[in-house]
């Protein structure tokens, strides 16, 4: 019996490729039967249709993806399904078929019978009879409403994402402007204290001398008139009058580093060193300071009167916060790492608690007391100093393991 109705052709097709294969033709129609019932209950819209877009074959996936029945569909035009901002798509699709041309996956928008959108992914491909001409085509369909409503969501989310990033970069970039022009602001005023400071302590020195050479006066000349209690009170004045000269001078050094143009050349540490080394000849003597120079000491970029200020005081220090009965070590050694120079001073002193590391740096911070005479200001001198270079400057140290400050500077180069 021949097949009819509207897939007769393929059919036919299929039957007579089953029996020239040595099938016979019951076995054929089972199996084509069997192929009839997968696609009539697939979830997906299978539709087959003609060269010239009139559907041939409509299954249950496809009533309920577009809503027409089999009835309603078959033997008319496919274009029925598309849109009408879409009706172009038609032609192109059957002349793709027509060249033998398969369509996969093309995702697209179809009309429902009750006239709504809906997102499709469809996949064409041609439909041949037993001479292997193209005689239509034949299309799955899949609704895709939803992955698409998850794309939009994603595609929200992710513009979502971008203009907070764009927020976000902005606020940062605002923050930062704050930050540099407070830091302007903050140089600014630092800076007029610095000038203040530095021109009330000049303007001390004058007033201290006189207060000391007068208690001197006291002491020279008048000590007949003087007890001894009076005499004690002269010796007070003039030591606290000395004292605080120290001080004032410190704050001068200070001032003068932080103020004065920073001239920079090519320095030989060496040389820096040893004139450090001769500042404290008494020092080392007295105490019997053992030094050990350790060599290369590579050339550095510095100001050679701030850098010998700052390795005098790093020396006094190291000579001064000993461990009593003790006689004082001290190491001087370098370490090059990518164009930096970094410079030790080592010693076998004291020690400092981790808690102070940073502390110490600042201005009039001391740890010690009267036990170890001293203004509070060297190391402050020695990180501005340091710094106003384009260096940095730190400290490792355990009370009773002695420290190992360091400064960092640009190498010179040979
Ligand atoms: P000063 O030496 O006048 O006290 P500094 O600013 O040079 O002031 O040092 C600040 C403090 O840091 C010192 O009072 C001392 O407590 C601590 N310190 C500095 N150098 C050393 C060192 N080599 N060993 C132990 N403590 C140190």
């Amino acid at each position: 019996m021949e097949p009819d109705g509207k897939d007769g052709a393929l059919l036919r097709g299929v039957l007579r490729a089953g029996e020239s294969a040595g099938q016979s033709t019951e076995q054929l129609r089972l199996a084509t039967q069997h192929l009839a019932s997968i696609v009539e209950f697939s979830d997906d819209a299978i539709i087959s249709k003609n060269l010239e877009g009139i559907v041939t074959s409509w299954n249950a996936g496809a009533k309920r993806l577009f809503g027409y029945s089999a009835a309603e569909m078959i033997g008319g035009p496919v274009t029925r399904l598309i849109p009408s901002h879409k009706q172009d798509e038609e032609p192109g699709i059957i002349a793709r078929i027509r060249s033998g041309e398969r369509i996969d996956h093309y995702e697209t928008v179809r009309l429902h019978k009750n006239g709504k959108l809906i997102d499709v992914s469809l996949t064409v491909s041609p439909i041949k009879d037993a001479d292997n001409r193209i005689i239509g085509a034949s299309k799955i369909a899949r609704d895709i409403t939803e992955k698409k409503k998850t794309e939009a969501e994603l595609l929200r989310r992710e513009r979502q994402l971008k203009q907070a990033r764009e927020e976000l970069l902005e606020h940062a970039r605002k923050l930062e402007q704050r930050v540099e022009e407070r830091t302007l602001e903050l140089r600014e005023s630092n800076h007029q204290l610095e000038t203040l400071v530095y021109s009330i302590a000049h303007d001390l020195r004058a007033p201290l001398r006189s207060m000391q050479a007068y208690s001197q006066i006291l002491l020279d000349d008048y000590v007949s008139g003087l007890d001894e209690t009076a005499r004690h009170y002269a010796r007070r004045i003039i030591h606290s009058a000395e004292t605080m000269d120290a001080l004032v001078l410190d704050l001068l050094s200070y001032g003068r580093i932080a103020r004065s143009e920073m001239f920079l050349e090519p320095l030989a540490l060496e040389s820096v060193w040893k004139t450090a080394l001769q500042q404290y000849e008494k020092d080392i003597g007295d105490k019997q300071a053992r030094i050990e120079t350790v060599p290369p000491l590579p050339r550095v970029m510095g100001n050679e009167v701030t850098l010998g200020q700052v390795l005098a005081n790093l020396l006094g220090n190291a000579l001064k916060f000993t461990v009593p009965e003790t006689a004082p070590s001290v190491r001087f050694r370098t370490e090059e790492r990518d164009r930096l120079v970094r410079i030790w001073i080592e010693d076998n002193g004291i020690g400092i608690d981790p808690e102070y590391h940073d502390r110490i740096f600042r201005i009039f911070e001391r740890l010690q007391g009267q036990a170890y005479p001293g203004t509070g200001i060297g190391l402050s001198i020695v990180r501005k100093g340091i710094e106003r270079m384009g260096g940095r400057s730190g400290v490792e140290s355990t009370p009773g393991k002695g420290s190992r400050f360091w400064i960092e500077l640009p190498a010179a180069g040979p």
